[in-house]
């Protein structure tokens, strides 16, 4: 296809979900199509074009903006995806964003998985790649040496707080970032397998699917599709087959989990399991307790961002590895020099106090060289705030007499209530401290005489119906957040819901909620996971708290 050094290569829905009853041979249905995803990453790598893998769940729209950005020569698609059984077409979807975009891709790679008989090709556009497959099967393609800043690639992040970033990354650094921390972070080695369960469309993807694990020599195992499907055990049921040293999750998945019954924790046999880490959102200490006693096996949270690529903040189990302390990810990472700063003097919080999560430059090998063909965007987004120059991880923390740092929430979550500021973590650990909440998502609402009251979305483990009375159960949650809190912190309305609004990476969006509690408009929804959530929160508010 001519495609050179440097040049761009968007790949679209190729690992998206996979159909149900390749659940049952999971490793083998899983590798023939996220393969198909996989292996396009590495074919960039070695001829040293730069990839852009966007996640299959998105919309055409949020398709078409990445196009624009990235600007890629080539895009690769599949013809379609499988989500619970449903045939879902990913390429009207391509088309879609292809006429919407401006840049949009002169070539675009359909595997055809057979899923989508009606491929609609365009002419002089559209290839199809079993025929180029068989055509240039056998080939030796030669190995593109690149320099070690050169782009290897650009992931967009998740767009919790606004327009995604496009992060750069680079060649060298990376690897050396990713080879050291499968040692030192995951203890994970030559001949030993790694589980990852994350999509390789999102950073975790990138790092301990793909590239991490193969630069140690390491196995990873391939597994997508619902963590309940056919049945909650099913990844521990694979951890046992495939003889799982380290697994990496997020803690979104393991309140899925929590919603059945421990048993499945303990059905299967794993002598060779050694970590569970989690990452990506808070860890709440019900639910790192529920894992760890119903495992029993380490928990390790660890905490990072798309732009760093590699841990931040964790424990160094394959090095030395130091007491877990619930609520924490641990103690700066190799290579991270991190300073707590107080917002209001821009010097360094004392320990106890809260501030703001800076990394000392220049960034450890691995992070982000810039935003995507935006160098001033990547100034102002993360080193223009304070007087010294620092990275803005744009996250609250405290740290400890120790070291040991707390992540108490996004600089953008903060309440302020008659004064007193409260982060929206606190009020959801303390809420989901009650033996019945499932998850728990707090906000801030402009309220008359205080300035903002807290206002919290409860979701519940048994089903709503069940519930005793639901007017008590939220008495009891706001009563748990008092007692924990003060009274400064009750939520003044709390409301009982079967799911909360989430980025498709399964973060809470937080400034939905505001917005839909305050009527203002939502913006930009396309990150959405679940249109539906946004629906039986609007009937919520419109109908009163409980
Ligand atoms: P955007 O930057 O586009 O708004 P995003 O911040 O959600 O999206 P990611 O890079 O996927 O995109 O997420 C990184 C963020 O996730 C961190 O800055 C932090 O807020 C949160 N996070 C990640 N790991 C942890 C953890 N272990 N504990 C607490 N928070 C975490
Ligand atoms: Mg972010």
């Amino acid at each position: 296809m001519g495609l050179r050094k440097g040049d761009v290569i968007g790949a679209y829905s190729i690992s998206h979900d996979v159909k149900e009853e390749y659940n049952n041979m999971a490793v083998f249905g899983w590798t023939v199509l996220m393969s198909a995803a996989f292996i396009a990453m590495l074919a960039c790598a070695r001829i040293g074009a730069v990839h852009s893998v966007v996640f299959g769940g998105f919309a055409a729209h949020n398709l078409a903006l990445r196009i624009d950005d990235a600007q890629p020569k080539l895009l690769i698609c599949a013809d379609a995806g499988m989500r619970a059984g449903k045939v879902l077409p990913y390429k009207p979807l391509v088309d879609a964003a292809c006429d919407e975009a401006r840049y949009a891709p002169p070539k675009v790679l359909i595997v055809h998985r057979g899923l989508d008989q009606e491929l609609n090709l365009k002419p002089n556009r559209d290839v199809e790649y079993a025929p180029l497959r068989a055509r240039h099967q056998g080939a030796e393609v030669p190995v593109a040496w690149l320099e070690s800043n050169e782009p290897s690639y650009i992931l967009y992040t998740s767009g919790t707080t606004g327009k995604p970033k496009g992060v750069q990354r680079d060649v060298g650094g990376h690897a050396v970032a990713l080879a050291l921390s499968m040692r030192t972070v995951f203890d994970v080695g030559p001949g030993q397998t790694m589980f990852s369960t994350s999509d390789v469309g999102w950073a975790v993807g990138h790092s301990y699917n793909v590239y991490g694990p193969l630069l140690v020599g390491a196995t990873s195992l391939l597994y997508e599709g619902l963590p309940i499907h056919p049945d909650p055990g099913i990844w521990w049921q694979l951890c046992e087959q495939y003889q799982v040293r380290t697994m990496f999750s997020s803690p979104t998945a393991i309140r899925v989990l929590k919603k059945y019954a421990t048993a499945w924790l303990k059905k299967y046999d794993l002598p060779a399991f050694r970590w569970l880490f989690l990452a990506g959102e808070p860890l709440d200490e019900p639910t790192s307790h529920w894992i760890n006693d119903g495992l029993g096996k380490p928990v390790i949270d660890n905490y990072w961002q798309t732009e760093t690529g590699w841990p931040v903040l964790a424990l160094l189990p394959g090095m030395d590895l130091k007491p877990v302390k619930f609520g924490s990810p641990g103690l700066p990472n190799l290579g991270y020099k991190l300073r707590v700063i107080n917002d209001a003097s821009g010097i360094d919080a004392e320990p106890g106090e809260k501030g703001i999560l800076t990394i000392v430059p220049p960034l450890p090998p691995g992070c982000l060289t810039t935003i995507w063909h935006d160098d001033s965007r990547f100034l102002s987004s993360y080193f223009e705030h304070f007087k010294d120059l620092l990275y803005n991880t744009l996250d609250w923390a405290v740290r400890d007499e120790e070291g040991y740092t707390f992540i108490l929430g996004r600089t953008d979550d903060v309440i302020n209530v008659a004064g007193h500021r409260l982060g929206t973590r606190e009020i959801e650990e303390a809420a989901a401290s009650h033996s019945g909440v499932a998850e728990a998502a707090a906000i801030g609402v402009q309220d008359a005489l205080k300035g903002q009251v807290p206002v919290l979305f409860v979701t519940l483990k048994q089903s709503l119906d069940e519930a005793s009375s639901r007017h008590e159960t939220t008495q009891q949650i706001q009563q748990k957040v008092v007692e924990m809190l003060g009274a400064i912190a009750r939520p003044a309305r709390t409301y009982l819901v079967h799911s909360l609004p989430k980025t498709r990476s399964g973060k809470l969006l937080r400034r939905l909620l505001t917005a839909l509690a305050e009527n203002a408009d939502p913006g930009d929804l396309s990150t959405l996971d679940d249109p539906a959530a946004v629906d039986e929160i609007s009937k919520a508010l419109a109908r009163g708290p409980d």
